[in-house]
């Protein structure tokens, strides 16, 4: 496996939550799994040196080294030790500036990976995430002459968000040592520019992205980005298996992150937690607004996760009889926006600006509702989190949100959140006033708490998915062999 994160090494979003937890959760259905990722700086694994060794990217020799680590039984990572590349301030920019060499430090990781798995016995199926590693399968199908001992072996491409393109001018092809024939229509060439996310789509043997919902969405215009053509071409390629979330990682039963535990069982802890998220954020912590329903968000503050559905709305929404704790960074002017929220009604409103895990898990235990109104949504984690954690989903209906929340209906109690349908301002506080009313009935809210913790979205389902698409992988590739010979 190839990726760019992987929890707890790194991660800026849901990628690294996902290969961070896929590659146990693979290794504990009985299969070796190895990934490949940058180390980064900070990364301190004092792992051993598993190898060394130099290679050519376009005409310049660098120097790599791979430290390992075993994070489970079977399962280990490689951290591909190339200080030019990886020794920096952030994983892929600092503010909204990528840092301008970004192709070749991405290519050199695919590159690593296969070399090293060229050096060291052929693995069954080479797995690659995320634009980052979409170079993976085009080495792999040029034949190069150092990865005759991989020749046959099956790629497989995880497409985790297709907003992020990997877009580069056309000469850096060459840059990263492929060669021009390959900037065509079928290749990676997208609109005049080169396209490393193409390039995963069109040399891979099989696609996965990460909800059903979003595979048949990625095949429209609406929200396919002008690839819903070139992946309608590879429909019968193409899967979705819905991202798991770890449990060890998040359980409100055992989570070291939080002042108190609970279960399904037993919820009492949950309203410590509240406090202390409350208090967290310099919100008031009386009976009153213990009462009070508390609204948490957490995430990228941008146009994708409804940012833009929330600002026609915020004066309105913080206006409800609710507060509101938000942690995020994202565009500036969504930041602005919380913060100014925030001091206009600093009894009710709480906002960190920032990237901080403990207060994410804290947001998690201690909120009630959990605010979600995305444009669009390739599967997301922070909906399962939240019903792991009792805390009820508001959604909107797209990609894994969709699949993953269903409507509660207070005179059946059955349901686990609150979902709207347009990507409209009304059809968002309807939701949101639906919750708070739910909210009002403490016996119909406690029900829909413990439905929404006692759903299973662990990796072990979704691991079994991933076994079965490299299988096919690998006997597709059989098939075809068998045919040639
Ligand atoms: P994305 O589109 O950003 O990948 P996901 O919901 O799939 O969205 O995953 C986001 C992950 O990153 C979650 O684990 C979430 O808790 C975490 N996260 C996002 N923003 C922050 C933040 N500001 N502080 C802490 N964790 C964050």
């Amino acid at each position: 496996m190839v990726s760019s994160e992987a929890a707890p090494y790194s991660k800026t979003g849901g990628l690294g939550d996902v290969t961070g937890a896929l590659v146990p959760a693979i290794a504990r259905l009985g299969h070796d799994v190895t990934l490949v990722t940058p180390r980064y700086r900070g990364i301190d694994v004092g792992g051993h040196a598993a190898d060394r060794f130099t290679l050519d990217l376009g005409g310049i020799v660098h120097e790599v080294e791979l430290l390992e680590t075993a994070v489970a039984p079977r399962a280990r990572v490689l951290f591909v030790d190339h200080p030019p590349s990886f020794d920096r301030e952030a994983l892929y920019g600092l503010g909204s500036a990528d840092y301008p060499d970004n192709a070749m430090r991405f290519a050199l990781l695919s590159q690593v990976a296969l070399r090293f798995a060229a050096r060291h016995g052929r693995p069954s199926v080479v797995h690659a995430h995320e634009w980052q590693t979409g170079l993976t399968p085009v080495y792999l199908a040029r034949d190069l002459h150092w990865l005759a001992p991989l020749s046959g072996v099956p790629t497989v491409f995880t497409i985790h968000n297709l907003a992020f393109q990997g877009l580069f001018p056309p000469e850096t092809l060459v840059a990263v040592g492929l060669d021009r024939g390959l900037f065509t229509l079928d290749g990676v060439e997208y609109w005049g520019q080169m396209s490393f996310l193409k390039a995963g789509i069109n040399f891979s043997d099989a696609i996965t992205t990460v909800s059903p919902r979003y595979a048949e969405e990625i095949l429209t215009p609406e929200l396919g980005f002008g690839f819903d053509g070139v992946l309608s071409a590879r429909r019968d390629r193409l899967v979705g298996i819905l991202n798991g979330i770890d449990h060890d990682v998040w359980d409100p039963a055992r989570d070291p992150l939080i002042p108190a535990h609970f279960s399904a069982r037993d919820l009492e802890g949950k309203r410590a937690c509240k406090a202390a998220l409350l208090e967290a954020f310099g919100l008031p912590a009386g009976a009153d607004a213990l009462a009070r329903p508390l609204v948490g968000m957490v995430g990228r503050l941008t146009d994708q996760k409804g940012l833009d559905l929330v600002a026609r709305v915020a004066e309105e929404l913080v206006g409800l009889e609710a507060s509101f704790v938000v942690v995020g960074t994202g565009e500036w002017r969504y930041e602005e926006m919380w913060t100014r929220l925030a001091a206009r009604r600093p009894e009710r409103v709480g906002v960190t600006i920032g990237f901080d895990e403990r207060l994410a898990h804290l947001v998690e235990a201690g909120a009630d509702m959990f605010l979600m109104p995305s444009r669009f949504e390739p599967c997301g984690l922070n909906q399962m989190y939240s019903l792991r954690y009792g805390t009820a989903p508001i959604v909107r209906a797209t990609g894994g949100l969709a699949d993953t929340v269903t409507e509660f209906d207070p005179a059946t109690g059955r349901g686990t959140g609150f979902r709207f349908e347009a990507y409209e301002p009304r059809a968002l506080m309807v939701a949101v006033e639906r919750a708070l009313a739910a909210y009002a009935r403490p016996a119909a809210w406690r029900t829909l708490m413990k439905t929404g913790m006692r759903q299973n979205h662990s990796w072990d389902v979704s691991a079994r998915e991933y076994v079965k698409v490299y299988s096919q992988a690998v006997r597709g590739r059989s098939r075809r062999a068998a045919r040639r010979a």
